[in-house]
């Protein structure tokens, strides 16, 4: 639901990537298809912007680790992400699901002085930690990298959170508020009619949400919409975990 509204936000304004934790691609270079379905429902997850945040590695890192996965390959490639923690304990939260769901498409992954990965390594079974004793400790940021063999698979991540499909009730909780916040600043449907809340997103819904941006879009500045978008939709799920 949250993935349909963001591409509908999308859509509206031609990319809202501002308002997105992480930087997916730039002219030479995107992070791999699996890499950006994990940022996108991150950032639906927690949303706030990290310092340790990342995708593309800079000149300086890329010239002290030639071999890192931050780097893009010769397609321009990149397969890795520092995730930082907004709230302590979220990166905890965020490596156990990943390590517990022992998703195949993960290389390894580095938190707080530990590592696992998917492959084992000496006396250690693949998706259990082990001591990591890098120079960057990661105390405040994830770090993960992926497989190329498993790089194009876009299903959905376990990260320990609801984000992108939430349960059901959940879903139908946020359709209701968005329908509330939409008739609350005159976005009716397709023949001006106000919106039923009924918490179902259907077509009478669809309508205003995509329309009533578009006709927003000269008077509200991207930031305020995004910003009423934030709030109807993943402020209250944030504040029920
Ligand atoms: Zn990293």
């Amino acid at each position: 639901m949250r993935m349909l509204l963001a591409l509908l936000l999308v859509t509206a304004f031609g990319g809202a990537d501002s308002e997105m934790r992480f930087r997916l691609s730039g002219s030479d270079w995107q992070v791999v298809p699996a890499l950006e379905v994990l940022l996108v429902q991150v950032d639906a997850a927690w949303p706030a912007p990290h310092a340790a945040d990342g995708t593309l590695a800079s000149v300086k890192h890329r010239e002290a680790s030639p071999t890192s996965d931050h780097n893009p390959d010769k397609h321009g490639d990149v397969r890795a992400a520092d995730i930082g923690e907004v709230v302590e304990n979220d990166g905890f939260t965020l490596a156990e699901a990943i390590r517990l769901s022992k998703d195949p498409r993960v290389k390894y992954v580095i938190h707080e002085k530990r590592m696992f990965s998917s492959y084992a390594k000496g006396t250690y079974a693949p998706f259990t930690w082990r001591p990591y004793g890098g120079d960057n400790p990661h105390l405040s940021h994830v770090h993960i990298s992926l497989l190329k063999v498993n790089q194009d698979d876009t299903s959905s991540w376990s990260i320990g959170k609801d984000s992108v499909e939430g349960d059901d009730d959940m879903a139908a909780l946020q359709v209701e508020e968005l329908q509330e916040a939409l008739n609350l600043a005159g976005l009716f449907d397709e023949d001006g009619n106000v919106l039923e809340v009924d918490g179902v997103y259907g077509a009478h819904t669809q309508a205003a949400f995509v329309q009533g941006l578009r006709n927003l879009e000269a008077t509200l500045d991207e930031a305020r919409v995004a910003e009423i978008i934030r709030q109807t939709i993943l402020v209250p799920d944030v504040a029920a975990q």
